[in-house]
């Protein structure tokens, strides 16, 4: 039978942002419930090493992390919730969020912190051969392409740490980049080009991934940016990194999205513009995405949180003195 959860403070989210709003809030008596949704630690879990999350002065591993941050939100009092949201009502206080199992999570504050998704390319191939050589996460699949051909597709951060990690498990490994420069950080470009076993095709679309045997991905066929020129790239593994969307799709019509579908803040803060709905982390930043920024949008939103609460507290006794 579908039970109501009632909390002061609601949040949406189990990655970095949702969950350091979780650790701060339950140490303020908010005594938060956290729905986890379909990925549960967020981002992080799927990658391998994390190496600028301050603290650590070895590296650490993302899925690693995100189990320590769980562990001390609920030693300090926040309730952990498998489920998916899949509405919610944001009229006003109590916020109420629908979810997949059919319970109600209802909270006096509503903290957003559902982060981003994997973006894919929309060419023909890519989600029939998904799964078939055709993946977004190297991290989960590159073992299955030990000593095989792979490529990886994009030029951020993302793309080339995919490319470095695959190269544990691959000694030919090709990135494909639309364009003839990386935005990924410098570091990691260095790491790159340094590596004996990565070649870079720039200039180079993927027009579509190909299957010779109608079974599994053969390879990518390629059309050059520049001359138009096509070809056929060999492959036995193709890795889509090209980045992620917000995961915003509850609270369109809702909440102010901007053109790339993000929410809109108070510019430095994580109100919205509904009074007792916050957003933090990588759903409302465009610009840093990173897990300690995330973190620290997480705790400015339950910062913000216990004032709007108290605020609301203080109302109500004025209202019951009147
Ligand atoms: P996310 O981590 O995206 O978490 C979102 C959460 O919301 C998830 O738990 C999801 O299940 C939940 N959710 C979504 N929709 C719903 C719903 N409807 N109902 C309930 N829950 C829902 N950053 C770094 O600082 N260092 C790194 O080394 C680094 N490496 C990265 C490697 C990869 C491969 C990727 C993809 C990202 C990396 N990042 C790194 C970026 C970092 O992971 C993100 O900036 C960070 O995870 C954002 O945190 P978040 O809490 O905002 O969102
Ligand atoms: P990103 O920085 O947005 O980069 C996306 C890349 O994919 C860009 O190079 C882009 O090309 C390319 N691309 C986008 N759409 C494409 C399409 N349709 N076809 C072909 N190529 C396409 O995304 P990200 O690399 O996933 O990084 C996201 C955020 O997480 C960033 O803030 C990043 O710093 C962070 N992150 C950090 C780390 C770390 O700190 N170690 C690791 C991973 C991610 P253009 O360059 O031409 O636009």
């Amino acid at each position: 039978m579908a039970t109501t959860h009632k909390t002061r403070m609601l949040i949406i989210g189990s990655g970095p942002a949702g969950l350091s709003a979780a650790i701060y809030g339950a140490r303020a008596g908010m005594q938060p419930i956290v729905v986890q949704g379909l990925q549960p630690g967020g981002q992080l879990t799927i990658t391998t090493d994390v190496e600028n999350y301050p603290g650590f002065r070895d590296v650490i591993q993302g899925p690693w992390l995100m189990q320590e941050m769980q562990a001390q939100a609920e030693h300090v009092g926040t309730r952990m919730m498998w489920d998916t949201i899949l509405d919610v009502t944001m009229d006003g206080s109590p916020f109420r969020a629908t979810g997949d199992s059919g319970d109600v999570y209802e909270g006096d504050v509503l903290v957003i912190a559902t982060g981003a998704q994997a973006k894919w390319l929309g060419v023909p191939g890519e989600q029939e051969l998904s799964g078939k050589g055709v993946s977004a996460c190297a991290t989960c699949d590159g073992f299955f392409y030990r000593g095989k051909k792979v490529v990886v597709i994009g030029g951020g951060n993302t793309a080339v740490e995919e490319a470095l990690y695959l190269t544990n498990h691959s000694t030919d490994v090709t990135l494909i980049h639309r364009r003839d420069s990386l935005r990924a950080e410098k570091i990691l470009q260095d790491r790159l080009h340094a590596h004996p076993n990565v070649k870079v095709l720039w200039n180079q679309k993927v027009d579509c991934f190909v299957s010779e045997d109608g079974k599994g991905l053969t390879g990518v066929k390629l059309i050059d940016t520049v001359t138009g020129e096509q070809s056929i790239e060999q492959t036995d593994g193709a890795f889509v990194a090209i980045g992620h969307a917000p995961a915003t799709e509850l609270f369109k019509g809702k909440l102010e999205l901007d053109d790339s579908g993000y929410i809109v803040v108070e510019p430095g803060t994580p109100k919205t513009a509904i009074p007792g709905v916050f957003a933090c982390g990588d759903v409302m930043d465009h610009t840093y995405r990173q897990a300690v920024t995330a973190a620290g949008t997480g705790c400015m939103a339950a910062l913000d949180a216990e004032r709007f609460l108290a605020d609301l507290d203080y109302k109500a006794t004025q209202t019951v003195d009147a």
